[in-house]
């Protein structure tokens, strides 16, 4: 087996344009070869440097003495019988991270990571549990999907990413817009930014920035409770960004950018499902251009003190809302048996995650 370059030499996977140009700089090198790196490395998804044959051989050898290029691995899937993968991801920095691919009328969804751990501490999440342990870079967060993509065959077609694993993505801002630059980059990954959706837990001066940003993936909103009572137990960070700067934050982000945004709510039994709940739920979403989507509580006996509400009560309390004039939906979950779904992610302990814990990923954003 190769040995690995070592950890000091930078790694060229998740460096940006302005990176890369700043590598190949230094190494001597024409801008226009960093170009060409970036097809190669997020375009043709060839990691390997001496394949690289638009550059000169001298070039190729010198990265190869003073870089690395490294994505991660998956050393771990589960499949459930509905097609839903989930991959434990080995970082190249160390940690691992989980994601999930689901297959849902034709259409593929990518769920990612984007912290390991979380330090928001929402009561119905196992990741916040977890405690947070650390930042992912650019390259960690798009490794995922390039991973991901390999091992589901996904081709050049469309697919959809999320941002909804692991971690509180305006938490790690800079590494999150840098990673949306690179999927949607037409030599990157050459997503289209609709197909990109980040879902935060409510951190509202970074929701205003991100509708600065001159493009941005679509906004999904964790709300979970329509009373500060309430949204405080479950959410810690509401005590910082309680629901009415998080409204404002919502309408700056629709005022600033002309687009709409999603609510998503976590049915949570006796706790915020009552038709009170209900009732001030519908003010609050008609009230901003926002869709619903209703989730599901997937339980993890003995990990988490909720319920779930029962299914004949939710699909009352979508009627509900719909006959309030709410566009609302379900978002049943998905990959249960893998435990994939959402609320359902851990990952384990084992050789290539030495400081991971169990935890559980997504719950502040649900895969539309
Ligand atoms: S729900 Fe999201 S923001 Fe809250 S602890 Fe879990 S991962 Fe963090």
């Amino acid at each position: 087996m190769p040995s690995r370059p070592p950890r000091s030499r930078t790694n060229l996977y998740g460096l940006g344009r302005p990176g890369l140009r700043r590598f190949f700089e230094e190494a001597g090198a024409a801008p226009y070869h960093a170009d060409q790196a970036f097809r190669w490395l997020y375009r043709l998804d060839r990691l390997d440097p001496s394949a690289w044959t638009d550059l000169p051989l001298a070039l190729r050898s010198r990265i190869l003495d003073g870089a690395r290029v490294e994505e991660g691995s998956i050393d771990d899937r589960a499949e459930a019988a509905d097609g839903t993968v989930k991959c434990r991801i080995a970082l190249a920095e160390g940690d691992a991270v989980e994601t999930v691919l689901l297959v849902q009328s034709g259409r593929a969804t990518l769920c990612l990571s984007t912290q390991v751990g979380c330090a928001l501490g929402c009561r119905f999440c196992l990741t916040g549990r977890m405690g947070f342990l650390r930042n992912l870079g650019p390259g960690e967060i798009v490794g995922q999907v390039a991973l991901a993509k390999r091992e589901r065959a996904l081709g050049d077609g469309p697919f959809n990413v999320v941002l909804m694993g692991m971690g509180e993505p305006l938490r790690n801002y800079d590494a999150v817009i840098e990673a949306f630059r690179l999927l949607t980059d037409p030599e990157g990954f050459g997503l289209s930014h609709r197909r990109i959706t980040l879902s935060t837990a409510g951190l509202a001066p970074e929701i205003e920035r991100l509708a600065r940003e001159p493009r941005r993936p679509r906004l999904a909103v964790s709300l979970n409770a329509t009373t500060d009572g309430i949204r405080d137990r479950l959410m810690p960070i509401n005590r910082r960004f309680p629901i009415a700067r998080l409204r404002e934050a919502c309408r700056v982000f629709a005022r600033e950018t002309g687009d709409g945004f999603t609510f998503e709510y976590v049915l949570l039994a006796g706790v915020n499902d009552s038709d009170a709940d209900i009732a001030r739920l519908a003010r609050i979403a008609r009230a901003h251009p926002a869709k619903l989507n209703l989730i599901p509580f997937n339980p993890v006996p003995g990990q988490l003190d909720f319920r779930p509400t029962a299914r004949e009560r939710t699909i009352e309390i979508r009627d509900r809302l719909a006959a309030m004039d709410v566009r609302v939906a379900i978002r049943w979950s998905r990959g249960t048996e893998a435990r994939a779904a959402c609320g359902q992610l851990a990952v384990e302990r084992g050789p290539s995650s030495p400081r991971a814990g169990r935890g559980s990923a997504p719950a502040h954003g649900r895969r539309p």
